[in-house]
């Protein structure tokens, strides 16, 4: 592939979507999988837009086809990265943006090692918690059960963190979007020799602060709050407060 495979992973509610809608706006040559699912359509979703909903037969089908790059089940719902999107960027020699979870990056980073990992985290628990139920109100569904379910799969998730070469912090939204811009920029003049405009002459600073093995000091309070590293003594419980504190 002429282009860039990219995968960007997150607990749920940490504004993954929010900062690949962002990056659309703002960077070309870059294709975004559009995956397939059997959850239903939330808030304004729609058929072909956000994903390709479909029955669990129909999704069951295309798997035994070998329709899939990768495909896992999510909180009781199969979700797949079609073949097809691959190849489509190919033939276009675009990169492609793979939105996808921890059990689907692993996947394909079996088959494709040279695909790039961005994993982004909240900045801690009682934001995600925030970040969710604020999605579930604006979407007119507070559903409390999933709520509390995606908080208790997010620190299973971010345990992955080490599997990705960048780590975003997603606290201020315009500085996480310039992080994300500033990874595509610099892996494509790393790997293709892509010239960077003058402008953006602090892409490269950008990009690698963001790199793991240059975050672990910015990333040690964020994983000690989720129970991950450090002293459990200091952890705040993604869901231990009073749901109504926020
Ligand atoms: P995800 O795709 O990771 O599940 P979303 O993009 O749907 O998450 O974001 C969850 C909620 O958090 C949305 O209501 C979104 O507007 C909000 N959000 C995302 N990023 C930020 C941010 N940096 N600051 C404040 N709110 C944010
Ligand atoms: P949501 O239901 O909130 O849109 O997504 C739930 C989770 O499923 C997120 O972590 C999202 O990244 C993941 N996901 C979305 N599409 C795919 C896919 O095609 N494959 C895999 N493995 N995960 C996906």
């Amino acid at each position: 592939m002429a282009g860039i495979l990219f995968i960007i992973s997150a607990p749920s509610g940490s504004g993954k979507s929010t900062l690949v809608g962002e990056l659309r706006k703002q960077v070309t040559g870059i294709d975004f999988s559009i995956s397939w699912t059997t959850r239903h359509p939330r808030g304004s979703e729609e058929n072909g837009r956000e994903y390709h909903f479909t029955t669990r037969e129909e999704f069951e089908r295309m798997r035994d086809a070998g329709e899939f790059l990768e495909h896992a089940e999510v909180f009781g719902n199969y979700y797949g990265t079609a073949r097809s999107s691959l190849d489509e960027a190919r033939r276009q020699g675009h990169d492609l943006l793979l939105d996808i979870d921890v059990q689907g990056a692993a996947q394909v980073r079996k088959s494709m090692p040279e695909a790039v990992g961005l994993f982004v985290l909240p900045p801690t628990p009682k934001v995600l918690r925030t970040r969710l139920r604020n999605r579930s109100r604006a979407e007119g569904v507070v559903n409390e059960s999933e709520l509390y379910r995606r908080l208790s799969e997010a620190s299973k998730e971010i345990e992955n963190y080490r599997d990705y070469s960048y780590i975003l912090v997603n606290d201020i939204l315009d500085r996480t979007v310039a992080q994300l811009e500033a990874i595509v920029l610099a892996e494509r003049f790393y790997r293709n020799g892509e010239p960077i405009a003058v402008r953006s002459s602090r892409v490269l600073e950008v990009a690698a602060a963001c790199r793991l093995e240059n975050s672990r000091e910015r990333l040690k309070p964020v994983l000690e709050a989720f129970g991950i590293e450090g002293n459990s003594s200091q952890q705040q419980l993604p869901f231990g407060d009073d749901p109504d504190d926020d």
